[in-house]
Formats: structure tokens, C-alpha cells, sequence
């Protein structure tokens, strides 16, 4: 089984990782451990970025990225997946 290790910092204003554009509940962090996991999250299906946090969804990604006028990297594809 591939092994997928993925980091993201971000700062968080409370006990929560939340997708960044919708505020949807991701995970709860405990003791800097979020729960479930990262890698568990990610298989759900919610998008992590690298030194910037969380998305629940590919929707909410680009819909943070036409409201903010950026561009994350995304897959041939299309999709927003720095984990691949
Ligand atoms: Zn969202």
C-alpha cells in the first residue's frame, strides 16, 4: 500500500481544522494531532495545501480560488491534489 504523509500547517483560531472557504468541520485537533488524520481526511475526500490548510471539498477550492483570484496546483486532471 502506498504511504501518503502529508503535512499542512495552518494557524487555527480554535481546536478545529476547518475548510478554509465554507468553515465546514475537517477534523478536531488534539494535542497537534488532528483526529481523524490527515491521511484519513484526505481519503474522504477533503483537500489539504500545503502551508495553507484545509477544503472539504474540490468545490470549495476553486471556489476559493476564483473569490481570491489564485490558483492552486492541480493534477492533469484538474483536480487539487498535492498529495498524489
Ligand atoms: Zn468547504
Amino acid at each position: 500500500m502506498r504511504q501518503t504523509k502529508i503535512v499542512v500547517t495552518s494557524v487555527e483560531d480554535d481546536n478545529f481544522c476547518k475548510c478554509r472557504f465554507c468553515d465546514k468541520k475537517i477534523a478536531e485537533i488534539k494535542n497537534d494531532i488532528m483526529v481523524p488524520s490527515a491521511e484519513e481526511c484526505y481519503k474522504n475526500g477533503n483537500v489539504p495545501v500545503p502551508n495553507f490548510g484545509w477544503f472539504c471539498s474540490q468545490a470549495c477550492a476553486v471556489n476559493y480560488e476564483t473569490k481570491f483570484d489564485i490558483n492552486f496546483a492541480k493534477t492533469k486532471e484538474g483536480k487539487i491534489d498535492y498529495y498524489l
